[in-house]
Order: C-alpha cells, then structure tokens, then sequence
C-alpha cells in the first residue's frame, strides 16, 4: 500500500490556525430578574476561566440590568485567543411582581390582567436575530472580510427559580420560543436555598415538565453523531438542568481563598463539586462543548435563519 501521506498533521494545521486567529464565544443569560443571571456571569470571569484576566472591576456592586449588554474579555491560555462575550439580558416577566400594589388597596380584588408577555420578550429574540442578520450581511458582501467577527449567541443560559414547583408557563413558552433559534441550556438558579435532595427532585421534576412541553434543549439528542456522543450526552442530559450558585465575594477556607456565599451553617463554595454544580456547567460550556455549541449555532441554528433570510420571509 501507499506510504505515509501525511494527513494528520491536519490537526497540528488547525492548531497553528486557532493559534493565529483566535476564536469567538459568546454566552447570554436570560430568566426573571433577581435569579442571580448578572452575578452568574460575574462569577464566571472571577473563576477559573479568566483568573489571568485581568480587568474586571472587583467588589462593585451589581446594579439591576435594565437592558441588553454585551461586554468582551479578551482571554488568552496556552497561546489560544479567545473572545469571551457575555450578554446580560434584564429579568422578563418584572411586571408580575410590581402589579402586586393592588392587593394592599383591595383584599379581594378581580385577577390583574395578564402581563404582556410577548413584548417583554422581544428584545432578547430580536438581539439574536441581529447578530444573525449581521453574519449573514457579512457573507454575501462581496468584499467578504477573511474572517468574519461572531457575535452569534452560541448559548443561552436560561435561569429557573428554584421553586421545588412546577415551572411557570412563561418560562416553558419562552425557551420552548427560543429553542428554535439558540442553544437553550436551563440551569436552576440559588441552588444554595434547596437541598441536596430536593435538587435532585426538582431536577427531574423540570427535566419531565420540559419534555412534555416539547422544549428542546443543549445537547439536542437528535445532533449526537455517534454512539460516543450519545453515551457522553445522555450522561450530561441526565445531569441537567445544573443547580449552580454564583458569587462574587471570596472567603478564607482551610487556608484557601474561594468564591462562596457565606451563611449561617458555613461558606457554601461556587466552585466545590460537592456544594453546587457551577465547575460542572463551565467545564461543560469550556472544556468539552465550546466548539461543538459554535458548530450547532452555525450549522443549524443560523442556517435556518438564512434560508428563512433568502426566502424572502423573515429577518
Ligand atoms: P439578576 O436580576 O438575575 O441579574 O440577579 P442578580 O445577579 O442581580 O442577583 C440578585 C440577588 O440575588 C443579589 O442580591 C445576589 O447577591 C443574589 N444571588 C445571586 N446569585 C445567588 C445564588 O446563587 N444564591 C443566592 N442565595 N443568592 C444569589
Ligand atoms: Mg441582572
């Protein structure tokens, strides 16, 4: 048979490239507001994912989001760029809350009229779609950039009270809406206030609710591309949705300063896999599924946007 040929080295010529180019990722955050979405994304960049980095502003008080934000770190490890944008979107659903004043004036007062749901949402569909429409823009221009910025939504990480109760209809309405444009991965927020048991019940409790409501979620069974990925995701899926708890502030333990919230029974530390599961959720989005959540964004997600776009129906 034929000699060495050599095709291989491809992954060394991919490595160089990734090296020279550097990549884009970029995370949203959405749920009802106070759920801890701004300081999740806090404790991300103060964790492990950018320790090196430096420039993120510490111990300033998180002030409510009140619109879509974007802010981009620039992260380098091991010769590799990456551009980490993380979008803050304000809570949804506010009005739900503020709309209570009524029950102070009249104890007995008919049922307030449903909020209007869909124009809370609109902003955070139509970011996503912005960021389609300008890639898309970019690839039929004809002086094409060689390489086009991506500020597509690779994840939207959707935030769920830790009610031990049934999810709200909105929230099942908006991601199962947003599903179809963007890798949806739910997360149940301030695991810290369940317990261990109780996380476990209601994680499969929302698991159940979210497939009889047809939400299809990160990693969608129906991508697994072979027997590995099945076995690999079926165990992240079972695991899903991750209970995390975020913070911002460090605590002295055994010696060891970490990021933790402290209450009356101890420091409940954001990073120890045996507190919460917010190591598993990075290492998930960082470590094994960074490149596999870009290729379904492009692949699937952003193609349907342009052929819907090049149909003439949509955008
Ligand atoms: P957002 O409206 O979803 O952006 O929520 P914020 O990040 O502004 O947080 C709202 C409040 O919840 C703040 O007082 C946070 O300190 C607190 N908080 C954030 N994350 C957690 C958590 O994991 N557990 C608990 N118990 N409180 C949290
Ligand atoms: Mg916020």
């Amino acid at each position: 048979l034929l000699g060495y040929i050599g095709i291989d080295t491809i992954i060394e010529q991919m490595r160089k490239k990734t090296m020279k180019t550097g990549f884009d990722f970029n995370i949203m955050v959405v749920g009802h507001s106070g759920l801890g979405k701004s300081t999740l994304l806090n404790t991300l960049f103060k964790s492990q994912v950018s320790r090196r980095s430096a420039g993120w502003a510490r111990d300033e008080k998180i002030p409510k989001t009140v619109e879509i934000k974007a802010v981009s770190h620039f992260i380098e490890e091991g010769g590799v760029k990456m551009k980490l944008t993380v979008v803050d979107t304000p809570g949804f659903g506010d009005q739900i809350n503020n709309d209570n004043w009524w029950l102070c004036v009249n104890p007995h007062p008919p049922p307030p009229p449903p909020p209007p749901l869909p124009a809370s949402w609109e902003p955070i569909g139509k970011y996503i779609n912005e960021q389609y429409e300008k890639f898309l823009k970019e690839e039929v221009n004809i002086t094409r950039k060689k390489r086009i910025p991506d500020t597509r939504v690779h994840c939207c990480l959707y935030f769920i009270s830790p009610t031990g109760h049934s999810l709200r209809q909105l929230d099942l309405e908006f991601m199962k809406h947003l599903s179809h444009s963007v890798n949806i991965i739910p997360i149940i927020a301030k695991a810290d206030t369940m317990t261990i048991e109780e996380r476990l019940d209601f994680k499969q409790r929302v698991r159940k609710e979210l497939e009889m409501g047809g939400v299809e979620y990160y990693p969608q069974k129906e991508f697994d591309e072979d027997m590995e990925d099945k076995s690999d995701n079926d165990k992240i899926r079972e695991a899903m949705p991750l209970a995390v708890v975020g913070s911002d502030k460090e605590y002295q333990v055994n010696g060891k300063r970490v990021l933790g919230r402290k209450t009356a029974w101890g420091v409940v530390e954001v990073e120890n896999p045996n507190h919460c599961e917010f190591a598993q959720l990075r290492d998930f989005l960082i470590r094994s599924h960074l490149q596999d959540l870009k290729e379904v964004t492009h692949n699937i997600h952003y193609e349907t946007y342009r052929a819907k776009r090049l149909h003439g129906n949509g955008g």
